[in-house]
């Protein structure tokens, strides 16, 4: 059986590779931080009933001793690094922090896997953020980068320090350049989950208004389920390479929000306001990504389009809901 080890199993992608993997027949070991109330984030591998069919281990990616007992402890063949202080607006808050943990833990990471088992084949979480004021109008594998908040910056140094471990080190580490990605299991502060949540609060009557920053912005939104099938695709080859994984197609956050509305059977100007205070202090106005090589070399298509995601994650915020307010 090979041996998976996934940094950020609580989080969305990590839930839903966790149990990609184990459909595949990987033993699945997980990263899980400890916090004061004494509870992991277990919501969202107990959402897919993955929960009891994985072994958590403890530790945190700005820790590498942890790190390195997990990799001699686990021993693993595949190492998929998703652990990152993930949501951009937050980077200016803790700057120190996403740097920390989005760019230096991915070193930590890779420092572990150097010492311990350079053999493993390791993927990390790079971000279309990177491209930030974009350089080209369809953004590949070649496009230069400019990111435009500390999130970008730190992701930067992650993408690049694995280039730089591939290189000098011949290891077989591979960087996956995602798009956004959403589902029933994205944090409620991204705006396509806030949407969701937030159309579902209105249509059971738990709330009146919808309050949103830039709708301009636009974004090339894929499904998790089908991004982290190209994250294993892409351990799955003989020599280790960087992939754009998007759908190519790019959409207003305005057009996201009316396919969710709509859905619901509600109107959107009835409900939504826009508040200055949700505008940040740089944009990212559009991404698009160019998917050809992903699609060329790896095989991989996305299946699920952005408005059956949406559906369904208006679906999944009601049925929740109701079941809590019950
Ligand atoms: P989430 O925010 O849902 O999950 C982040 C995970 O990282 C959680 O498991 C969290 O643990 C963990 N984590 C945070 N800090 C630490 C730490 N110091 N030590 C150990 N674990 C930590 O992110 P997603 O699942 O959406 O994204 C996965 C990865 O892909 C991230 O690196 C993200 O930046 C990147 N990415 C995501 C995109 C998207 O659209 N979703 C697009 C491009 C890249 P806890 O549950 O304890 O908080
Ligand atoms: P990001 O692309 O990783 O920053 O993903 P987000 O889902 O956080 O944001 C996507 C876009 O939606 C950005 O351009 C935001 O400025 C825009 N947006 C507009 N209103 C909101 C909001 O209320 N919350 C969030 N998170 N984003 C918003």
């Amino acid at each position: 059986m090979p041996r998976a080890f996934i940094t950020g199993i609580t989080g969305q992608d990590g839930a839903y590779l966790a149990e990609f993997l184990l459909d595949k027949g990987y033993q699945v070991w997980g990263l899980a931080r400890r916090s004061s109330s004494g509870g992991l984030h277990l919501d969202r591998l107990e959402w897919l009933g993955v929960l009891d069919r994985i072994n958590l281990v403890e530790g945190d990616l700005g820790d590498l001793s942890s790190l390195m007992r997990i990799i001699a402890d686990v021993d693993p063949d595949e190492v998929y690094n998703l652990a990152a202080q993930s949501f951009v607006a937050t980077s200016w808050q803790q700057p120190h922090l996403t740097a920390n943990v989005t760019g230096v833990g991915v070193l930590n990471v890779l420092e572990a896997l150097r010492l311990l088992k350079s053999e493993a084949r390791f993927y990390q979480a790079s971000s279309s953020e990177m491209f930030g004021l974009i350089q080209h109008e369809k953004q590949s594998e070649t496009t230069p980068f400019y990111p435009r908040s500390p999130y970008a910056v730190a992701k930067l140094y992650g993408h690049w320090i694995t280039v730089n471990y591939r290189e000098s080190f011949g290891m077989h580490a591979s960087s996956g350049i995602l798009f956004n990605h959403e589902s029933p299991l994205r944090g409620q502060e991204f705006v396509t989950r806030k949407v969701t949540d937030g159309v579902a609060r209105i249509k059971l009557g738990l709330a009146k208004e919808l309050r949103l920053g830039n709708i301009e912005a636009k974004r090339d939104w894929g499904h998790a389920r089908d991004y982290v099938r190209a994250m294993w695709m892409m351990l799955q080859q003989e020599t280790a390479d960087d992939y754009v994984v998007a759908t190519g197609q790019t959409w207003t956050v305005k057009h996201m929000v009316d396919i969710a509305f709509k859905h619901a059977g509600l109107s959107v100007e009835d409900h939504l306001v826009i508040d200055q205070a949700l505008f940040r202090p740089a944009e990212v106005d559009i991404l698009l990504g160019d998917p050809a090589k992903a699609e060329r070399q790896l095989g991989w298509t996305p299946t699920i389009t952005l408005e059956e995601m949406i559906c369904e994650m208006v679906d999944a915020d009601v049925a929740r809901l109701t079941q809590k307010h019950r």
